[in-house]
C-alpha cells in the first residue's frame, strides 16, 4: 500500500487534546488536518486547517470529512462504531472498527485479553439483582462495578467493599461488570504502535499514579525490574498482534506484589500516560500515530531522558491559569495547554513534563513546581 505523504490530509474524528497534539505533529510534518467535533473551536479545531462542527453520530458530516481526507483516524474510543464501519469500506481508516468493537465494551475487552492468555482480574457480567448474588459468589469482595460502555477516568464505577454496600446496590437492568478490586502495588502502562506491515514498537513502561481515578502523574521509566518491564512490553506486543491493530494504542495494567500483571484497559489511540513522549522520546506517540496510519516506517521510541508528567486539572473556580511564568523559570519544564475555555473541576486542561537526570528528581520537581500554578 502506498504511503500517504506530506501535503495530504489527515481526518481526525474528535477534537479534544489528543487530536490537538496529533494535529501539531501533522502540521510540523507538512500534512493538512480536518477534524470533526460538535463543539466549535475545539482544542484540535484550533490547530487543524478545518473543523467540521457536527455531532459524532452525524453520518453525512462524517462522509464529508472522508471526502476531504486521505486517511482518517480517531482520538477517542467512544466514536460511533457504525460510522467508522461505514467510512472504512471506502477510505483508509485506522485503527479499524473491529478494534473499536472490542475496546468500547469492557466485557468484550476483558474476554479478548483472557482468551489470548493474558491475565485480567476476575470478573463477571451483572445485569440484575440475581447476578449480584452470583457475582458475589463467583468473584467476591471487595469489588468494583463498572459500566460496560462509556466509562473512563473512573466514571460509572461503584466500589463495593462490604456486604452492607452490596445491599444498597440498585441495578436497574443495565449491564455492568463485576470486577475484583485488586491490591496492586503499581499501575503501569505501555504505549505501543503497529504499522500496516505488522511491525510493532513499544515505548518505555510508564508508572502511573491516579488521584480520584484520574491520571495524576506518569513516571518514566517505571521503577520496576527489567524482568517486569519486559513482561509488560510483551503483553502490549501480544495484544498488538492478536488485536490486529494499526495505529498507536495503550495498555493499562496492574502490577501485583507477587509479580503478576493484569490488564485493566486497552485504549486504541495515543494516551495521557504517553504525553511524556513529546519531550522525552525521539518520536512522540502522536508522530508515531501519523507514521502508522500513513503507512510510513515507525520511528524510534528511545527515551532520551528520565521524565515525570503531571496533569493540570480544572478546579471549577476560575478559567485563567497563573504562575506559568514562574514555572518556566525552570528550563527543564515543558508546558502544554489544551485551549479549553472552561476549567471545570477534574477536566484535563493541560500538562507539564519535567526532564531530569533521575526519575526521583523529576518526580520531586514535578510535584513542587505544579504548586506554582493556580486557577483564578
Ligand atoms: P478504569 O476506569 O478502569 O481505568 O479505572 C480507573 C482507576 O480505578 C484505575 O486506574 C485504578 O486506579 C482503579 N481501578 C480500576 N479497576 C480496579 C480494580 N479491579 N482493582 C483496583 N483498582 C482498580
Amino acid at each position: 500500500m502506498e504511503a500517504i505523504l506530506p501535503g495530504s490530509t489527515i481526518g481526525v474524528l474528535g477534537g479534544g487534546q489528543l487530536g490537538r497534539m496529533l494535529a501539531f505533529e501533522a502540521k510540523r510534518m507538512g500534512y493538512k488536518v480536518v477534524t470533526l467535533d460538535p463543539v466549535p473551536n475545539s482544542p484540535c479545531g484550533q490547530i487543524a486547517d478545518k473543523q467540521i462542527v457536527a455531532e459524532f453520530d452525524d453520518f453525512d458530516a462524517a462522509f464529508k470529512l472522508a471526502e476531504m481526507c486521505d486517511v482518517i483516524t480517531y482520538e477517542f474510543e467512544n466514536v460511533n462504531v457504525e460510522i467508522v464501519e461505514a467510512l472504512e469500506e471506502e477510505n483508509r481508516l485506522y485503527p479499524r472498527s473491529h478494534v473499536l468493537r472490542i475496546t468500547q465494551n469492557r466485557l468484550q475487552e476483558k474476554e479478548f485479553v483472557r482468551n489470548i492468555g493474558i491475565g485480567v482480574v476476575d470478573f463477571c457480567r451483572v445485569e440484575c439483582s440475581e447476578d449480584v448474588e452470583s457475582g458475589y459468589r463467583k468473584v467476591g469482595l471487595p469489588a468494583i462495578l463498572k459500566t460496560v460502555h462509556g466509562g473512563y477516568d473512573g466514571k460509572g464505577q461503584v466500589v463495593v467493599e462490604s456486604e452492607e454496600d452490596l445491599k444498597r446496590l440498585n441495578i436497574k437492568g443495565q449491564t455492568l461488570i463485576w470486577e475484583k478490586k485488586v491490591p496492586f502495588i503499581k499501575e503501569l502502562s505501555v504505549v505501543c504502535a503497529r504499522d500496516v506491515r505488522g511491525n510493532v514498537v513499544t515505548y518505555p513502561v510508564s508508572e502511573n499514579i491516579h488521584r480520584e481515578n484520574i491520571l495524576d502523574m506518569s513516571i518514566i521509566p517505571a521503577r520496576i525490574s527489567k524482568e517486569i518491564e519486559n513482561r509488560a512490553k510483551e503483553v502490549a506486543e501480544t495484544i498488538a498482534v492478536k488485536l490486529d491493530i494499526v495505529g498507536v494504542f495503550c495498555v493499562e495494567m496492574f502490577l501485583l506484589k507477587d509479580g503478576r500483571i493484569f490488564v485493566n484497559e486497552i485504549a486504541p489511540r495515543p494516551h495521557n500516560s504517553g504525553h511524556y513522549t513529546i519531550n522525552a522520546c525521539v518520536t512522540s506517540q502522536f508522530e508515531q500515530q501519523l507514521r502508522a496510519v500513513c503507512g510510513l516506517p515507525l520511528g524510534s521510541t528511545k527515551l532520551l531522558s528520565p521524565a515525570a508528567m503531571v496533569n493540570i486539572l480544572g478546579e471549577g473556580r476560575g478559567n485563567s491559569l497563573t504562575g506559568v511564568d514562574e514555572l518556566l523559570q525552570d528550563p527543564d519544564i515543558s508546558f502544554h495547554f489544551y485551549g479549553k475555555k472552561e476549567a471545570m473541576a477534574r477536566r484535563k486542561m493541560g500538562h507539564i513534563t519535567v526532564l531530569a537526570d533521575s526519575v526521583e528528581e523529576a518526580i520531586k520537581k514535578a510535584e513542587q513546581k505544579r504548586k506554582q500554578l493556580k486557577w483564578v
